[in-house]
């Protein structure tokens, strides 16, 4: 082998897949059509890999909706809810997604390690067993080798595997022996049709637990003992670092590791057993930009100089799915930003071409990096732009007297549901079909909706229902300078779902104001206070696909002061409340915990130079949609909210002990309704998670409010469920001032 990456995009350069899934899961076409567009999505990914010249195809990198899951079934662990499903399509969507008609609820879904791509998480029980049906990795390997490709198969291997699961009532570790006899025999079925197989533990990237440390080396060891089929073990969300010395444990024939972050090879070059090959993952699978061929040529050399030229073989660090597919679509992008950019295509042949340079040791074949951004001047800013005036507690006491706030008041997110008829008006407007002025008269009928709806519920603040953002990060970066747009730029979030990030290319800044004006007209309609909404430089940066020519502190800082005017001119406005949502501060947290301080101290300072320019008067909210803080909460009180509202409520508060420990002085508002499904909660129910609440957090630092924005739900739910919110608070308002008068 000489050149191969570990894994093409799923979902298609035409989003054929999303298409695909989505048509079959509302019955309008049958499951051999869809059998028919994953084949076809297939075929054309590795005729892609085989014409850019790589000399393997990745091979069951592929999956209808996540590789865990296809992992969980060929090992069969099929939790007990969903054993009374005996089509096994039926079964594994009703796994992902869970099954309505027979009310039985997916498995979980967690981010995939540093990625933003989310896989589902695997229970295993005391009544699992393990067992084994290869037959989708056995069926693709067979394809492609009889369709002449060369078919390289990737499986997640057995030590990622198990620590992503969820267990009960056991240890993911007693199936250890069983999972390994099943590993050998899977690879012995695709023996037949490979020269090679990727096993892929991303786990090598991060810290992990003492149980898979133990476990790795011996696992291996009886995989590759097992089978003469050539094993490449992989490092696939980031270099493997003090690990990889179990990587060269393992006597596989090679070791593929992510290099792109990575500028000293020591770590590799100096142990690696004789017979081990490396695959040098030097094109970066994560980013959007074209590779610096030559800077990477010299790393091949610094590492061949020490192990042999030929025992190198060229990669991407990465699976190329957490890019988009083509870049020749881009027919819209301006000229100087695309001449920068590489998709998935275009990666491939990057690999290709430098393998070849490689091998001819001719470096000059490669293009010269002219194509980098111009550098600029890095952001400086001294402690004056991250502080507020005074204290919290401070700020507490000024704005109690000045907001004129009842005890654990009630709000919202943000969102109100966008409904089929304002996506239709803004692709309208988007379109050209609906001018502007008639767009903003429609956007002002809803807001003035929404705030006459909040006044009906009796909510304490009110919230102008973000009808006009089409996404959270998508619509501010529009109003930002140094952002471009791809017109096809998907990649998979999870199962059909795709997102179409941002692309940061130069300096940002804020040319005119983003929000102030609907701020200004739904406030000018209600005598309550209208918060204004934001989303944050952390959350921002973290949905976009950043330049790499300066350091992410950087961006990051020109993005939070871009913020820090949008909130000074809400302020001038007369916004008395304005929230700053980073729904992905917890999602950025670096893999391991070496590098986990400086980047929550990146975030946390950003965070409060957008947020610290205004006075004590005006209340300062955050929001925050994972809330396992409990190693960063010392962090997230250094960003100095005033209020942060939470997702707690699927835990049944559970999430809050943290706020037990520590002593956090803000006030905060734990998610007390889940947005995230269908149903409506009722009074009762939302008035016994407030309650549970009330264990760990007192009244007066109490909020009520949903876990998150309703832009996903529709009226139908959201309309009820807010009037059992703000019962359930009025309920609990007279029983606590009841139990005070009392006590
Ligand atoms: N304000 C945003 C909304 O309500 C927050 C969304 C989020 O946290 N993901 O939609
Ligand atoms: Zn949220």
């Amino acid at each position: 082998m000489k050149s191969h990456i570990p894994g093409f995009p799923r979902i298609g350069a035409g989003r054929e897949l999303k298409k695909a899934l989505e048509s079959f899961w509302k019955g309008e076409i049958s499951e051999r059509k869809l059998h028919e567009t994953a084949s076809e999505i297939k075929a054309e990914n590795w005729r892609i890999q085989k014409e850019s010249g790589l000399t393997h195809v990745a091979v069951n990198d592929f999956s209808l909706y996540d590789h865990v899951l296809d992992t969980a079934l060929m090992f069969g662990f099929i939790p007990e809810r969903f054993k009374r499903i005996t089509d096994p399509l039926d079964l594994y969507f009703a796994m992902a997604r869970g099954s309505a008609t027979k009310d039985i609820r997916p498995l979980s879904m967690k981010k995939w390690f540093n990625t933003n791509y989310h896989y589902l998480v695997p229970e295993i029980s005391s009544l699992s067993a393990v067992g084994l049906n290869p037959a989708k990795p056995v069926l693709e390997a067979k394809e492609a080798f009889r369709s002449g490709f060369n078919p390289k198969p990737v499986i997640l291997g057995p030590i990622t595997f198990l620590s992503l699961c969820e267990a009960d009532g056991c240890s993911p570790w007693d199936f250890t022996e069983d999972l390994t006899a099943a590993y050998i025999k899977l690879i012995e079925s695709l023996s037949p049709y490979c020269e090679w197989i990727e096993i892929d533990e991303p786990l090598l990237a991060s810290d992990m637990s003492k149980d898979a440390w133990l476990n790795f080396i011996p696992v291996h060891r009886k995989i590759k003992d097992s089978t003469d089929v050539r094993l490449m073990i992989a490092s696939t969300c980031g270099d493997a670092g003090d690990n990889t010395e179990l990587a060269f444990e393992t006597g596989y024939d090679a070791f593929h590791t992510d290099l792109t972050k990575t500028d000293t090879f020591t770590h590799i070059t100096n142990h690696m057993p004789d017979h081990m090959l490396i695959s040098a993952g030097i094109v970066d699978g994560r980013n959007i930009w074209k590779t610096d061929c030559r800077k990477a040529y010299t790393n091949l050399e610094q590492i061949a100089s020490v192990i042999g030229r030929e025992k190198i073989i060229v990669s991407s660090g990465s699976s190329l799915l957490h890019v988009p597919v083509d870049l020749t679509y881009e027919t819209d992008l301006q000229a100087d930003v695309k001449n920068k950019m590489a998709f998935a295509v275009q990666k491939c042949s990057e690999i290709a071409e430098l393998t070849k340079a490689f091998e001819e040791e001719c470096v000059s074949q490669l293009p010269e990096a002219d194509y980098h951004h111009p550098k600029s001047a890095p952001v400086i800013y001294d402690e004056s732009f991250l502080s507020r005036n005074s204290s919290r507690k401070k700020r507490k006491e000024i704005q109690t007297r000045t907001l004129n706030l009842p005890v654990m008041p009630t709000t919202t997110i943000g969102s109100f549901p966008q409904t089929k008829e304002i996506r239709e008006q803004r692709t309208r407007f988007k379109n050209g079909k609906l001018s502007s002025d008639s767009y903003e008269a429609f956007i002002r009928k809803q807001i003035e909706s929404v705030i006459s709806l909040q006044e009906e519920l009796g909510l304490d603040i009110l919230v102008h229902g973000e009808p006009e953002r089409n996404d959270m990060v998508e619509y501010f970066a529009e109003y930002l300078d140094g952002f471009a747009f791809t017109k096809n730029g998907w990649v998979q979030s999870y199962g059909s779902r795709c997102v179409k990030p941002p692309i940061i290319h130069g300096d940002v800044s804020r040319p005119s104001p983003i929000t102030v004006k609907w701020f200004k007209y739904a406030q000018s309609l209600t005598a309550k206070h209208v918060k204004g909404m934001l989303t944050g430089p952390v959350t921002i940066l973290q949905w976009s696909f950043s330049r790499e020519d300066i350091p992410y502190a950087d961006v990051c800082a020109q993005i939070a002061f871009a913020i820090r005017e949008e909130v000074q001119d809400l302020e001038k406005n007369g916004c008395r409340i304005i929230q700053i949502d980073e729904a992905a501060f917890r999602e950025g947290l670096p893999l391991k915990k070496a590098d986990q301080e400086d980047y929550l101290k990146t975030a946390v300072k950003c965070f409060r130079i957008a947020s610290s320019g205004i006075s004590d008067m005006t209340q300062l909210h955050t929001h925050m949609c994972y809330s396992e803080f409990n190693s960063i909460m010392e962090h997230i009180d250094a960003m100095d909210a005033d209020v942060i509202s939470i997702e707690a409520s699927r835990g049944g508060m559970k999430l809050l002990e943290v706020f037990k420990k520590y002593q956090y002085q803000g006030d905060i508002g734990p998610g007390v309704y889940d947005i995230h499904s269908p149903r409506v909660p009722s009074s009762e129910e939302i008035h016994k998670l407030i309650r549970q609440a009330l264990e760990y957090i007192s009244p007066d630092q109490l909020w009520i409010n949903p876990d998150c924005g309703l832009k996903t739900r529709n009226n139908e739910e959201a309309v009820p469920s807010l009037k059992n919110m703000a019962k359930a608070a009025s309920v609990i308002r007279a029983e606590t001032t009841k139990d005070s008068v009392a006590g």
